[in-house]
Order: C-alpha cells, then sequence, then structure tokens
C-alpha cells in the first residue's frame, strides 16, 4: 500500500492554499484573481462553463502554468518562490488529464515505473513493486504487461492515474478524466478515484459528472470567466438556493 499522508496527526494547515491567482495570456486575463483552499483529504469539484479557466487554473497549481499574481501553498511549501524545487513540487501535485498521456512502446508498468527510475532513481526491482502496488490500487495488477493500445480507454485511463499515485502526491488533480470516455469506462475510473479519497487523498477534481459531485465531493466550486462565483456543499451547489448562474450552468448541461 502507498501511504498518502505522512502521518496520521490531525493536521489543520490547509493542503492546498490559493490567494489571489491571477493568469493572464498577452491581454486577456483568464484568472481574474482566484482564492481557495483545499483542506487535507478534501475532494473539491470545479465546474463552470468551456473557456471559464478550470484548465488553466489546475495547471498552475502544478505550475504547468506560471501565475502572472497571487500565491500558492502547496502542504504549506510556496510553490512560486524561486528557489522552490518545482520537480520534487510536482510529484506532489500529481495531475491526470483527459487524455491519458501514455507512452505507446512500453507497458502499463513500464509507463508506471518510468519516473520512479528516471526522476526518482529507484532500482529497477523498487520501481516494479512500488508499480506494481500502484497497478494493484487501480485495479490492473494483472494487466501490468498489457500495453495502452491493448487496454480500453477505462483501463488506460486507470494507468495514468497509477502513475501519478506511484510518485506518492499529496494532493491530485483531475482534468475531466472521464470526458473521452465512454459512460461504462468512465465507471471504473470514477470508481477508482472514489477508492483514492476514502483512502485520503486530497483531490481537485474538474469533471461534467455531476452524480459523481453529488455524491462523492465534499465541496464544489462554480467558476465563470476566471473568478469563482459561488461554492459550497454539493447540496447547496445543486439546490434551488444556488447562484442563479449556477442553475442556469446546471439546467444547459443536464
Ligand atoms: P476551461 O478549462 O474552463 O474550458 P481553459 O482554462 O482551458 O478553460 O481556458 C480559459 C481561457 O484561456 C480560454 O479563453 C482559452 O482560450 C484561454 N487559454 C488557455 N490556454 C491558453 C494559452 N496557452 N494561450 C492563450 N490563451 C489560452
Ligand atoms: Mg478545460
Amino acid at each position: 500500500m502507498i501511504e498518502t499522508t505522512p502521518s496520521d496527526a490531525p493536521r489543520t494547515e490547509p493542503m492546498l492554499d490559493i490567494r489571489a491567482l491571477r493568469k493572464t495570456f498577452g491581454a486577456v486575463e483568464v484568472l481574474k484573481g482566484i482564492d481557495l483552499k483545499v483542506a487535507q483529504q478534501e475532494l473539491v469539484f470545479i465546474i463552470g462553463p468551456s473557456g471559464s479557466g478550470k484548465s488553466t487554473f489546475l495547471r498552475c497549481m502544478n505550475r504547468l502554468e506560471e501565475p502572472t499574481d497571487g500565491s500558492i501553498f502547496v502542504d504549506g511549501v510556496d510553490l512560486l518562490h524561486p528557489k522552490t524545487d518545482i520537480n520534487a513540487m510536482r510529484r506532489r501535485v500529481g495531475m491526470v488529464f483527459q487524455s491519458f498521456n501514455l507512452y505507446p512502446h512500453m507497458s502499463a508498468l513500464g509507463n508506471v515505473t518510468l519516473a520512479l527510475r528516471k526522476v526518482l532513481g529507484k532500482s529497477a526491482a523498487e520501481a516494479e513493486a512500488i508499480g506494481m502496488a500502484a497497478l494493484e490500487r487501480v485495479g490492473l495488477a494483472e494487466r501490468a504487461r498489457y500495453y495502452p493500445s491493448q487496454l480500453s480507454g477505462g483501463q488506460q485511463q486507470r494507468v495514468a492515474i497509477a502513475r501519478a499515485i506511484a510518485l506518492e502526491p499529496r494532493v491530485m488533480l483531475f482534468d475531466e478524466p472521464t470526458s473521452a470516455l465512454d459512460p461504462e469506462l468512465a465507471g471504473s475510473v470514477l470508481a477508482v478515484m472514489r477508492d483514492l479519497k476514502n483512502a485520503g487523498m486530497t483531490m481537485v477534481v474538474v469533471s461534467h459528472e455531476m452524480r459523481f459531485a453529488r455524491d462523492d465531493a465534499d465541496r464544489v466550486v462554480f467558476m465563470e470567466a476566471g473568478q469563482v462565483v459561488e461554492e459550497g456543499q454539493p447540496a447547496r451547489l445543486f439546490g434551488p438556493d444556488a447562484h442563479p448562474r449556477v442553475r442556469a450552468f446546471l439546467t444547459e448541461i443536464t
């Protein structure tokens, strides 16, 4: 088993603490001052119209995008500080994309162990043990030697999740992880995400899987035009008292 938290001691410091985050592309301000705290073991779900900045926001959280202004603390570490080791932080902030981005010429296990060997310098045997444990967690131990083309989309996405959790992230970011999948394949990915949450992983999820948001999110954040319009518990955001923009959005997509 892979530990997701260093100890059982209760901590009150947020896992993610994002303040006044701004991102501009040229003259276009895509994130207009976003504040978000994510508690240890919390699952925060981000919804909002296409183009509202959800992906850019997630990408800033592991500096795949360079924020223009504001601050991001991950487990107490200043992500934007010039002395912060960004490669170390990227292992701490795992990310799963809509496109699985697996290497086609490597087996599932090869994909999962690559960074363990090349970045963390683990021996082949050690990397294999960690990789197999990660594949076990996503229910794919028996597919370890399969190549991506021999796996379904849902299985490929679970390999991508295994690849991230093998690095023992503090927090996992998911950007529309099931959008490329047929509904029956999406279910297996959502089940793995649910297991991760139940094991104590801190997660930020951008997705249109509203049922998952309703059932499994601790908090839902609605973004529009680069700002947080409303946030709260799922029952509130999906209920009759939600902000009119949220209700309009939910009516549109369902
Ligand atoms: P969402 O994920 O909510 O659909 P995105 O974060 O992908 O939104 O995009 C938000 C806005 O930022 C869009 O208008 C998009 O065109 C713009 N954008 C995203 N990435 C870039 C980029 N690399 N260069 C210029 N504009 C970008
Ligand atoms: Mg997006």
